[in-house]
């Protein structure tokens, strides 16, 4: 067997929560991050014949039966990831219809995944119906993105339209836009059926007064995803106490679309 935490999946993942950290996105024991695991490659770092632990989940996701996560642990701090990845993080095999988590490691000293696990899986489930490729769904809090909801109106088209004037590359990373849940009660299987419905048509799911979701093919990308929106948020609750007497035009919103070769939500430009 190799070496779990040599693993390239492990260090990237106990780099990527270091980085959210750094970025002030994860204080305490806010954010939680899933990545899907190919079966297959994982055989080389551990014998998944060998369950430690069966969690029930709470909800049923049939379509991950079968499925690998590496996922972060319930109230784990993202600082302390890299500092002891076995206590705060854990690698599960969902089964029985998604109902059953079966622990193969991690978790160590009695913990779980996150409390946020379904909306992750469930949201997991919606992107890979449009997107086979994608394997990574992130939480976390980063404070523009979060502030924009208490002083911007939360209507999506009005929202994304808004974020993509903040900087210029914003329509070519999310073209797709932001979609926005109002306030709801997190940790629930309520929040994370509406999260999965919004995740079908934008990898960028705004849960107001709280935090965003982000999902991609990668941690790097998830990652990239997160950080432009927030750079513009951050942009927006610079300049919105001011007279804007400049910003990017639809028609330059458009040029981008050519340029870049990509299309902007439908209905989402003039
Ligand atoms: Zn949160």
């Amino acid at each position: 067997m190799k070496e779990l935490l040599a693993a390239p999946f492990m260090v990237e993942m106990i780099r990527t929560a270091a980085n959210m950290y750094n970025h002030g996105w994860d204080e305490r024991n806010g954010g939680n991050i899933s990545l899907m695991l190919d079966g297959n490659e994982l055989t080389e770092y551990l014998d998944p014949e060998i369950i430690l632990r069966t969690i029930p989940t709470g909800f049923t996701a049939p379509e991950l039966d079968g499925k690998y996560f590496l996922v972060t642990g319930t109230g784990k701090y993202f600082k302390n990831v890299q500092y002891a990845p076995e206590v705060n993080l854990g690698i599960v095999r969902l089964a029985q219809q998604g109902q059953q988590a079966e622990l193969l490691w991690g978790y160590s000293g009695g913990g779980q995944f996150t409390s946020e696990f379904p909306a992750h899986m469930m949201s997991h489930v919606s992107r890979l119906k449009v997107d086979p490729e994608n394997h990574v769904v992130m939480h976390c809090h980063p404070a523009n993105l979060l502030a924009m909801t208490y002083v911007h109106p939360l209507d999506e088209r009005e929202f994304t339209r808004t974020l993509w004037q903040m900087c210029t590359e914003c329509v070519v990373v999310f073209p797709d836009g932001v979609n926005v849940l109002p306030w709801m009660l997190c940790g629930t299987n309520e929040i994370g059926e509406a999260t999965a419905e919004k995740m079908k048509t934008a990898r960028l799911v705004v849960w107001s007064q709280h935090g965003i979701y982000g999902a991609g093919k990668d941690l790097d990308e998830t990652f990239g995803l997160i950080e432009t929106a927030e750079k513009a948020a951050e942009i927006y609750m610079k300049i919105a106490h001011l007279p804007r007497i400049n910003t990017i035009t639809d028609k330059q919103l458009h040029l981008l679309e050519k340029r870049f070769g990509i299309k902007a939500r439908e209905g989402y430009l003039n």
